[in-house]
């Protein structure tokens, strides 16, 4: 059965002066998983983070950063899961797109293969692979008067994961590192992960923009903790699988995208391939 599309929710997070923050997020229902992608609007550009997954969100995406009447300066993917990138393929082909050096090899080398192990998903796949030409580095940047800060963060929900912050107003694209109201992407790294989530709720930023769900505040990254710890627990206890879902599932009833557990278990329980 195919994917079934419904209304993305679009919105202005924050402004701030010259910045505006808008959130782009795809469907909560059937197996959607809420992919959610971000638009930084500066006075004169718009820098995306993130594009989309399934093509016909990637062009809504594109269509509402058309709609802000800026030109796209750049787009950064934060890491190298598909939903992170295939719609890169199907609306913005034309985009400087940035990364990580280890998320564009990665494309480079296995994007091909991914786009052909979700034939399932029909015309919802992208036409082709687009490959990040730029590296984004950890460091600075000003970009359009904001100030930018990069980081390169390692074994969490992936190996290698993008963040930026804009200290000055107090947001921080976390991506997948936070997964907002909806069920996470377990890896075997939770205890790492837990420890950069503790880091961000001592930190003086707000607004979290996570991978998938509407935009997070501190108690948010709390819950994730909170969610984290008893998967681990669960899991040092023996637990696996089909009893492993069924016990998060009956413990998080409120949490959304539970399709999540059938593309991270293979994984986690088993040999299945990182891709
Ligand atoms: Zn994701």
């Amino acid at each position: 059965m195919l994917t079934q599309v419904s209304d993305p929710i679009i919105m202005t997070v924050k402004q701030t002066g010259d910045v505006r923050i808008h959130t782009f997020v795809a469907s909560f229902a059937y197996s959607n998983i809420a992919n959610a992608t971000h638009i930084i609007e500066t006075k004169n550009q718009l820098v995306l983070v993130d594009g989309q997954f399934l093509a016909p969100y990637a062009r809504a995406f594109r269509d509402y950063a058309d709609s802000l009447g800026k030109p796209i300066e750049r787009l950064y993917v934060s890491h190298r899961h598909p939903d992170h990138w295939f719609g890169l393929g199907t609306a913005f082909t034309d985009i400087t797109v940035y990364a990580l050096s280890e998320t564009m090899t990665f494309i480079h080398e296995h994007g091909e293969d991914s786009r052909s192990d979700h034939w399932k998903l029909g015309d919802l796949t992208p036409e082709r692979i687009v490959v990040p030409k730029q590296v984004a580095s950890p460091g600075e940047e000003t970009i359009d008067g904001t100030r930018y800060v990069f980081d390169r963060v390692t074994d969490t929900e992936i190996d290698y994961d993008l963040t930026i912050r804009l200290p000055e107003i107090g947001v921080y694209f976390a991506q997948d590192l936070i997964y907002s109201g909806t069920h996470l992407y377990l890896t075997k790294h939770m205890d790492h992960w837990i420890q950069v989530l503790q880091e961000m709720l001592v930190s003086d930023y707000e607004l979290f923009m996570p991978g998938h769900g509407l935009p997070a505040d501190k108690n948010e990254v709390a819950r994730n903790i909170e969610y984290l710890s008893a998967a681990r627990q669960a899991i040092g206890n023996g637990l696996t699988n089909d009893t492993f879902k069924n016990f998060m599932l009956q413990r998080y009833p409120e949490r959304k995208c539970p399709g999540i557990f059938d593309i991270y278990m293979p994984r986690l329980f088993g040999g299945a391939s990182d891709y």
